[in-house]
């Protein structure tokens, strides 16, 4: 009698990065783990064939803001099954995740975030509106006072440790900072947070200090400093979007990680596909001076609610109340070398309100999977899918063990299958359509149910589950 799962994907192009395999065969799935994988016949009470298609693990998205639906949803239609907020993160983790529960289509997680703990400590005046009960744990608003500009006192970082440690303890999966956005932190402060973060084994993910070639603030100093912390505290490094945050300086920035990890830090970083970044309009980044710090100008400011490029009128208005803004900022070759890295993994930084924000949101997995891979070349198939579900499952599982069974293809492994159209799958989003979802992504299983089955999407998923430590 042939042996009988819940679920079975026959004649698909098998592809697990950590293994290497690539091969046609068949895949079982019973209670949301993979329990049969190769080539024998097998039976199903729901069999799909899948020849022509690959699958490959779900893509796990490690700079994800928008955590609510309309978000989740369209990660998922780029192929993601784990989205995490580890930038910014949270300063209350236990509502962080009690928001989410059983409403979410794919896997969710967050960091202990030293920018809204970092306002919170400093009474920062954006932090008003972290209070209110519906935000609770959320980020609405980056620091635009003592937050982000004041140094703070000893007592201060003692207050900000002690409420790391208690994220961590409560479950964060890794440390959040974004010293961009709290230039006001000193180096000893960043060295103070990286501490706490090597005590719990924590990674920091960072969005550094510096800016490309900023005169005085370049992006060698930015990864300097983040370099030295890491080598001073032993605590890990994930350096965020390393393609908006060098700019010009990428090619440098890459050298510079792997020498260090050469002589043992351990460091990893991320790109996103993209050529333009988005950010908080009230971000010190447009303090005063900005233009030539940054090299841009207002009419590389785009407004994504109305489509409009800005100027000096519309700029002020549009700071005074906060909000993202997308900076057509890098060239597309800086982005091609961020992509092409052996060690870049892909994260989105997506977010994406009431259909208005940053294509990459939705459109980063595929724009990988069609441009760079089929059309373009520049990487293979597997060294794709390896930097969007491997490397980032790979990040996360010294704090987080359950990512060994994530990004990965193998007996027992959860799960979490994308299977698409090699032919056919592309982004559709665009800087004027960003929810416009891709094509190409023919089932996605998280958990092992059906988030997508035939190119449809079951709106009523709500089968992700937390990522916790
Ligand atoms: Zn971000």
């Amino acid at each position: 009698m042939l042996q009988r799962y819940q679920i079975v994907l026959l004649n698909g192009r098998i592809i697990d990065p950590e293994s290497g395999t690539d091969f046609i065969g068949n895949l079982g799935i019973d209670n949301g783990v993979i329990k049969y994988l190769g080539k024998d016949s097998i039976k199903g009470d729901k069999e799909l064939n899948i020849s022509g298609l690959v699958i490959s693990p779900g893509f796990i998205d490690l700079h994800s803001h928008g955590q609510d639906r309309e978000n989740y949803f369209l990660q998922a239609s780029d192929g993601v099954t784990s989205a995490l907020e580890l930038e910014l993160g949270t300063d209350d983790v236990v509502n962080w995740y009690k928001a989410r529960e059983d409403m979410s289509p794919i896997n969710y997680g967050v960091s202990i975030g030293h920018i809204p703990i970092r306002m919170m400590v400093m009474k920062d005046a954006a932090c008003i509106s972290l209070k209110e009960e519906k935000f609770k744990g959320d980020i609405v608003r980056l620091p635009v006072g003592d937050g982000a500009h004041k140094e703070a006192s000893s007592e201060e970082i003692i207050n900000i440790k002690s409420m790391i440690s208690k994220g961590l303890k409560e479950g964060a999966v890794c440390v959040g900072l974004g010293i961009a956005y709290t230039p006001g932190a000193s180096w000893w402060e960043i060295i103070e947070v990286f501490r706490i973060a090597a005590l719990y084994n924590a990674v920091c993910h960072v969005h550094m200090r510096g800016w490309g070639a900023s005169p005085g603030n370049d992006a060698i100093q930015g990864l300097s400093e983040l370099i030295a912390a890491s080598s001073i505290t032993g605590a890990s490094l994930h350096l965020v979007h390393i393609n908006s945050s060098g700019n010009v300086m990428v090619p440098k920035l890459l050298s510079m990680i792997k020498d260090a990890s050469s002589k043992g830090l351990d460091i990893t970083t991320e790109c996103y596909p993209y050529a333009a970044g988005m950010t908080g309009i009230e971000a010190p980044l447009f303090d005063e001076g900005w233009q030539e710090k940054t090299g841009m100008d207002y009419k590389d400011l785009e407004w994504p609610e109305t489509g409009e490029r800005l100027n000096k009128i519309s700029f002020d208005k549009y700071r005074s109340k906060g909000g993202m803004v997308i900076l057509h900022s890098m060239s597309n070759d800086v982005v091609d070398i961020a992509v092409k890295s052996d060690i870049t993994m892909i994260a989105t930084d997506g977010y994406i309100k009431k259909g208005k924000g940053h294509p990459r949101t939705t459109g980063s997995y595929s724009m990988i999977l069609g441009k760079y891979v089929r059309e373009r070349k520049l990487i293979t198939l597997i060294d794709a899918i390896r930097k969007m579900s491997f490397m980032p499952a790979k990040r996360l599982e010294n704090l987080v063990p359950n990512m060994k069974n994530k990004g990965r293809i193998k007996l027992g492994a959860d799960a979490d299958l994308v299977v698409f159209n090699p032919d056919s799958i592309i982004n559709k989003s665009t800087y004027s359509n960003p929810s416009a979802i891709s094509e190409g992504i023919v089932h996605l299983i998280v958990n092992g149910i059906f988030v997508i089955e035939n190119e449809n999407i079951d709106y009523s998923s709500n089968c992700g589950k937390p990522i916790r430590a």
